[in-house]
């Protein structure tokens, strides 16, 4: 299985950028104009951080479970 408990809380040591368009979170994904409220953060439940549009067209683009492009588990939207 592996690490489905860990305890720590590791956002802070993660990178600054949207690992699937590579452009800065306090930016926003290429298919927008302006960061903000438009174009919002969202996080999984393994706490990779991705701009929202840039996952749901990851997800929309695999062909059955979406894995997280970062660290490959199972995609699933934290909360
Ligand atoms: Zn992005
Ligand atoms: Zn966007
Ligand atoms: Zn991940």
């Amino acid at each position: 299985m592996g690490w489905h408990s860990v305890a720590s809380w590791t956002w802070d040591a993660q990178d600054e950028t949207c690992g699937i368009c590579r452009m800065a979170f306090d930016g926003c994904c290429p298919d927008c104009k302006l960061p903000g409220d438009d174009c919002p953060l969202i996080w999984g439940a393994c706490n990779h951080a991705f701009h929202l549009h840039c996952i749901l067209k990851w997800v929309n683009s695999q062909s059955a479970q979406a894995h997280c492009p970062m660290c490959r588990r199972e995609w699933q939207f934290k909360e």
